[in-house]
């Protein structure tokens, strides 16, 4: 039997491209969602092997007290979500962190940090916390809020591996999520990181009240980008009281494994990360994800602030699925 009328006849094909349009994306998320996950299977295997998972590790460096108002961060310091700000990490806490989750199976470390943008005696504390962790060797992440091309410029001599800053969402929808800065400051600081050379990791976040057509919006958006991100972090909204987004109605778990499977389909060579919202997910939800091309995720018992699935139970989980740790 062939696939019904409205299955566009896509080709499967592993080569990135960057001129996804909205039809097409539109079009993939429209899939039955078996023929999906097929789909998303298959060049998941042509780019990676399946069986592997990237693992990173997060450490808040700077907590609390951000002047940004983004609606599901307990970190801003416009809600009352009984987070304090706290004052910038030292740099030996900051690598005692590092050597246990080397000691974890974790492959690259990353630091976050709650900022509008960094201020240059910042850059200088966090260049140092990127030299201690590489001395380890690890790979290193930072999010730090926006840059200019100098401070990205910055923070590649001093060795950083990669820059996180979420695109969040669709640019429609991103003036609901946030005032404080506009999608294009997200798109100049993601241009300034990536011409001075230092690995990209951007995604966004589902589940905060958007239309269908603003994930679509979204994954057309990354994967239009100049480069795809070397990683997408796919988030499930984690309701935090006190943020505006506390009382929303939940995304149904298959739209997300949805969204994962377009997100390896349009950014075949990506690594695509499984990021918040697992604590709250079942293992069969997070096995789907695994067999739509999600071949990373967070380790360790927090992320940023908010809780994620201990170390054991993930081990457990990769034990079940016969899954190891990508080095
Ligand atoms: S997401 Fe980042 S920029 Fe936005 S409020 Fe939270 S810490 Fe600040």
């Amino acid at each position: 039997m062939s696939l019904s009328h409205h299955t566009p006849p896509l080709a499967v094909s592993s080569l990135p491209r960057h001129d996804w349009t909205r039809e097409e994306v539109r079009a993939l998320f429209a899939l039955p969602f078996p023929e999906l996950i097929f789909r998303a299977a298959q060049i998941h295997r042509e780019n990676f092997d399946p069986s592997e998972v990237q693992i990173s590790t997060l450490l808040s460096i700077k907590t609390g007290g951000c002047p940004e108002d983004c609606a599901y961060c307990p970190q801003s310091a416009k809600f009352d979500t009984g987070i304090r700000a706290e004052k910038v990490m030292d740099l030996d806490a900051v690598l005692a962190e590092a050597r246990v989750a080397k000691a974890g199976g974790a492959s690259r470390f990353c630091m976050g940090a709650a900022w509008r943008s960094p201020k240059d005696r910042d850059l200088d504390k966090v260049c140092a916390m990127v030299e201690g962790v590489k001395a380890l060797g690890m790979e290193t992440c930072v999010t730090l809020g926006m840059l200019t091309g100098d401070q990205a410029r910055r923070l590649k001599d001093c060795g950083l591996d990669y820059y996180n800053h979420n695109l969040d969402t669709s640019p429609e929808f991103y003036g609901e999520i946030i005032t404080t800065r506009t999608y294009q400051d997200r798109l100049d600081t993601l241009e300034h990181v990536r011409n001075a050379d230092i690995h990209v990791c951007c995604g966004g976040i589902v589940g905060m009240g958007e239309s269908p057509e603003d994930r679509i919006g979204m994954i057309a958006t990354l994967a239009g980008l100049p480069a795809h991100p070397e990683s997408v972090p796919i988030n499930m909204l984690v309701k935090v009281e006190g943020t505006p987004l506390a009382k929303g109605a939940s995304l149904d778990p298959l739209e997300f494994v949805r969204t994962i499977a377009v997100a390896r389909i349009t950014m075949p060579r990506s690594v695509v990360r499984l990021s918040a919202g697992r604590e709250d997910m079942s293992e069969e939800t997070q096995a789907l994800c695994f067999i739509a091309g999600a071949n990373s995720i967070f380790y360790g018992p927090k992320l940023l602030t908010t809780p994620n699935p201990d170390a054991d139970r993930d081990m457990r989980l990769f034990d079940k699925l016969g899954m190891v740790p990508m080095r």
